[in-house]
């Protein structure tokens, strides 16, 4: 039989406010330990918490973008659990009155393994709600005992919880990319998920394909990269089909990601599971939102990625694909969209941004933010380029080099001695040594296989380090080849 995986997946973003949730105490990361805390997120007895109007703002922001229809009306309410970094023993949450409900997010996804190739797929969101961070335990010297970190506690996150929409480990990967795209887009939340600001659960199933009711479904925890997300899922669909092959059932139950090992293990089964006892936070009465406050944050929606995307396509006729892989970053969206101000060729650019630029960046550990390259070199470079004064090869070079020292193109290429050759003496030796050197190359392009041409241009590269002009290059072969 053939199984197919139902996914749903949970999200928490930190959102980007000054303060707390419920209190005034900083957000700042790595603060000395406890540093920031009050009464009221330590919950002490008596104290009283306020709604943090910058945060409560920041999830309709979100909600917005993510096509949710904002309550008219919401309340906070207590969910109920031991355990010490929570120190009311309650999380001040949301349940039935959630800011946001049912939205949706549109994704591009990969449907085969040509990288070329994407599908628009519409994920459903079941809603998007407030809820205050839990602090933090440490167990760096655990033989001395634990300690507990409050300064996380009283942080605000917004969860939002994905219908059952997703249907392959891939899909979950593009869902989870678009949705830090748009938070990252609308300025909610840095998604940083090394210092733990945006951080995801998955819950998977299998059922045979072609049924309609769903499987018991498994929850996966400790993914902390996207990346691990789509392996945990992969692992755990085959997990479940193997169970169900061999007759097993699958039960109900809490499982943790182990990264090393690439499995997922038993945390804790639904018996076990918590029953939180929801009920209304007394000391927050609901309260009424006014449709007007929401369409003023309405008008701050900037364009999402999605539509750059698809203004892109349509204004500067550039592939599908770049035009998607280059919105999932605002900076380098917002770079490219400069570099084509500044007069470049939209495809060229969008070319040399997605894997030289991007491969230079990496390799010198810089962002594009504190980068320091300037659209007009990064245009005078594809230009260069374009008249065959460098070879595409000696671009990689230049970019690399750009980057380092954040020097014009033209410079880089005259003091590194980069420009292309044309110099047809030195283009002839080079050819007649690839001639020598690749004799099987030669006797096939001879019995008429053109392709076998590419291999001693390419050795005519080589031997030019990259610098002759391969029309050049191409030319004086055929004729040294014909005659
Ligand atoms: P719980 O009460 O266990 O938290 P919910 O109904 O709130 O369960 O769903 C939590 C998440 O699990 C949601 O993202 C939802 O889409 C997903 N989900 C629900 N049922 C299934 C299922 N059978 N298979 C996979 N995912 C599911
Ligand atoms: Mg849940
Ligand atoms: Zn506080």
């Amino acid at each position: 039989m053939n199984y197919e995986p139902v996914i749903g997946l949970e999200v928490h973003v930190q959102l980007k406010t000054k303060s707390k949730l419920f209190c005034s105490c900083s957000t700042e990361f790595g603060a000395e330990g406890n540093k920031h805390t009050c009464p009221v997120c330590l919950g002490w007895p008596g104290s009283l918490p306020v709604v943090n109007e910058k945060a409560l703002k920041l999830a309709i922001k979100a909600g917005l973008a993510l096509n949710c229809k904002v309550a008219e009306r919401l309340k906070f309410d207590r969910k109920h659990y031991f355990y010490p970094d929570l120190p009311k023993a309650y999380q001040i949450s949301q349940y039935d009155m959630p800011v946001n409900g049912r939205g949706w997010l549109d994704i591009e996804t990969k449907t085969t393994d040509d990288r070329l190739q994407t599908t628009a797929k519409k994920i459903g969101i079941t809603r998007a709600h407030l809820e205050e961070d839990a602090g933090k335990l440490l167990h760096e010297n655990i033989a001395d005992g634990s300690l507990v970190d409050y300064n996380r506690g009283g942080i605000p996150l917004l969860e939002i919880v994905s219908e059952p929409d997703l249907r392959s480990p891939q899909e979950a990967y593009d869902y989870l990319t678009a949705l830090k795209a748009i938070l990252q887009y609308v300025e909610v939340s840095d998604c940083d998920m090394e210092k733990g600001s945006l951080r995801c659960d998955a819950n998977v199933s299998v059922r045979p394909v072609g049924q309609e009711k769903f499987g018991t479904k498994v929850e996966i925890k400790n993914l902390n990269s996207f990346k691990m997300a789509q392996k945990a899922i992969q692992y755990e669909m085959e997990r479940q089909t193997e169970a169900l092959e061999g007759g097993e059932t699958i039960v109900q139950e809490t499982r943790l990601w182990n990264d090393a090992q690439g499995t997922t293990s038993s945390m804790r089964s639904k018996e076990e599971a918590h029953d939180y006892r929801y009920f209304p936070e007394p000391d927050l009465v609901p309260f009424t939102l006014s449709r007007a406050a929401v369409s003023e944050i309405r008008k701050t929606l900037p364009e999402l990625p999605l539509e750059k995307a698809k203004r892109f396509i349509k204004e500067f006729a550039i592939p599908e694909y770049d035009a998607y892989v280059l919105v999932q970053e605002k900076k380098l969206a917002e770079y490219f969209e400069n570099c084509v101000k500044e007069g470049g060729n939209p495809k060229l650019i969008a070319k040399r941004i997605l894997n030289e630029f991007l491969a230079a960046l990496s390799e010198s550990k810089k962002t594009i933010e504190d980068c320091g390259v300037q659209p007009k070199d990064m245009v005078e470079l594809s230009k260069l380029e374009e008249n065959n004064t460098i070879s595409s090869t000696t671009v990689k070079i230049v970019m690399a080099k750009m980057v380092l020292t954040l020097n014009s193109p033209a410079v880089i290429i005259k003091e590194e001695g980069l420009a292309q050759v044309s110099d047809t003496g030195l283009i002839e030796r080079a050819a007649e040594k690839a001639i020598a050197a690749n004799p099987a190359a030669v006797a096939e392009f001879k019995a008429g296989k053109q392709k076998a041409l590419g291999a001693l241009v390419g050795a005519v590269m080589k031997e030019t380090g990259g610098k002759a002009n391969p029309q050049l290059a191409n030319e004086i072969l055929r004729k040294k080849l014909s005659s």
